[in-house]
């Protein structure tokens, strides 16, 4: 890769989107090579690369933190693609999208210096949801809302104030984690949650443990451990996902055993995350994009920067626990996929400002407070992979094409920190484990790793034509259950097309 193209690529101010991105790279292996002619390329001026640093990206965010919230404060989990645009209150606002974007703000707090104003509130609010007598928290009714305490919800909401309270402990943050652990040692006597979700909470469960010493939450997440992997709901005795395995879900669920099997000394368990991991890697392209659902036949392969966040978190964890050789990969990921999740350019979505807000729905400056957001759905070189419309809701939400789910919108944040913080430090400054910060910024010159130099890479490569819709695709539909988070419904973008238009949507 020559000086002047790795400083394009590299800038954090590059407005390239992702298909830019990776002709780049594909000219930088060229680049080097003599001409037809034998002569060998010229040199060219050095000149001085700018920064790359995951701070700029997270203190990009702060514009979608601030702004993309109703009057009282609440985010908007989805942004359709209307016309006008629009951004609708659901019900992942309350303990999903909420509790998120607080462990955002504070994640992006420690990053950059720079506090929100609208994290005190976001703090006040998921305090407040948490009902004194069971600890955990519950959804409050609304129009689009049922009332109900989710396991994931519990799980999101956990990890959040274990955040907030390393970060400031005081005795608030305390007593409302200790409830929650204690509601959730409660809630699994009663029953035990299936699916990921029976996996989503060990990360948050190991976050209290080690942080408050809390020894009823470090033993229920080795009794979800056990479970998850004795019932087989979600990983193959081979160590590969069960069919239409929910990459976001399953990788937390991973994160939390690789927490807890460090934390137990369980090196069987810690092998057998490994080899998960693997399999995940060698379904990820070489290039770093990682799919939302292994395994789900007929779908166009999109991803939720939800997903590249866990992937981040375990690739982070292993890296730093006895397997270096990973650095490479979360390089990858987060140059050539996390960073390009980033929104920008959002000039597709229009905007009605004459139109004031409802209780649901706001239509004004969508595209403005959107920026700095996370793409909920991009293909390797798309900002939106497929059309998709929710399969949940009334008619107010149904049969609308979904611009983004902002379950994504603190992941993006906490991919950031979870990279920079735990390990991977290319600004080099400020990592608390600086020990290590030499090795990571050689891991940051070694591009040539990205060359397809491994049997894994090269058939991810070999794959990497059939990811990409194409206009000659017949319709395809995604399941409508059973397939993790989102479960949504979609089409093939170019079927679902009228007028191709959205295969433009990608950066410009
Ligand atoms: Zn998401």
């Amino acid at each position: 890769m020559t000086w002047r193209t790795r400083q394009r690529f590299n800038s954090s101010s590059c407005p390239c989107s992702a298909t830019a991105a990776l002709a780049l790279l594909l000219a930088t292996w060229a680049a080097g090579a003599p001409d037809a002619h034998g002569s060998p390329p010229p040199e060219e001026a050095a000149e001085p690369p700018r920064t790359f640093a995951l701070e700029t990206y997270a203190r990009r965010s702060f514009n979608y933190l601030t702004r993309m919230v109703d009057a009282e404060g609440l985010p908007y989990f989805n942004v359709f693609w209307t016309e006008p645009a629009e951004a609708a209150h659901d019900w992942p606002d309350f303990g999903d999208v909420l509790s998120r974007q607080l462990q955002a703000a504070v994640m992006g707090r420690r990053m950059t210096g720079e506090a929100l104003p609208i994290e005190a509130v976001w703090r006040r609010k998921v305090i407040g949801l948490i009902e004194p007598a069971s600890g955990l928290l519950a959804r409050p009714p609304t129009s689009w809302c049922q009332a109900t305490a989710d396991p994931g919800n519990q799980a999101l909401t956990l990890y959040a104030l274990v955040t907030a309270y390393v970060d400031s402990p005081d005795e608030a943050l305390r007593s409302a984690i200790v409830k929650m652990a204690g509601g959730l040692v409660a809630r699994a006597e009663r029953q035990a949650d299936a699916g990921f979700l029976g996996g989503f909470g060990i990360k948050s469960l190991m976050a209290c443990a080690r942080t408050l010493r809390h020894e009823a939450a470090s033993k229920l997440a080795g009794a979800q451990v056990r479970r998850v992997f004795a019932e087989g709901g979600l990983f193959s005795p081979d160590n590969t996902f069960r069919h239409g395995g929910h990459v976001h879900g399953n990788l937390r669920t991973l994160v939390g055993a690789a927490d807890y099997a460090l934390y137990a000394g369980d090196p069987v368990l810690y092998s057998r995350v490994d080899a998960l991991y693997r399999y995940v890697r060698s379904e990820a392209t070489r290039f770093g994009f990682l799919p939302e659902v292994i395994g789900r036949k007929g779908d166009v392969v999109a991803t939720e920067t939800c997903a590249l966040m866990d992937y981040v978190g375990l690739a982070v964890t292993l890296a730093n626990h006895g397997h270096p050789e990973y650095w490479g990969d979360v390089e990858r990921v987060v140059r050539n996929h996390l960073v390009e999740s980033q929104a920008r350019d959002l000039s597709w979505l229009r905007s009605d400002p004459s139109r004031p807000d409802t209780g649901q729905f706001s239509w004004r400056e969508v595209a403005g407070r959107m920026a700095g957001g996370y793409a909920g759905w991009t293909s390797p070189n798309h900002f939106l992979a497929a059309r998709e419309t929710l399969h949940w809701g009334g008619p107010e939400l149904s049969g609308k094409t979904r611009a983004f789910q902002n379950c994504c919108g603190g992941s993006g944040t906490h991919a950031f920190y979870g990279t920079r913080w735990y390990g991977w430090s290319p600004s080099g400054t400020t990592s608390p484990r600086a020990g290590r910060t030499s090795r990571r910024r050689k891991c940051l010159s070694t591009t040539a790793r990205m060359a397809p130099d491994r049997s894994t890479s090269a058939s991810a490569c070999s794959r990497t034509p059939t990811l990409i819709p194409r206009p000659s695709t017949s319709t395809t539909e995604r399941p409508t259950s059973g397939t993790g988070w989102s479960g949504a419904r979609g089409r093939g973008l170019a079927a679902a097309d009228p007028a191709r238009s959205a295969l433009r949507v990608g950066r410009p």
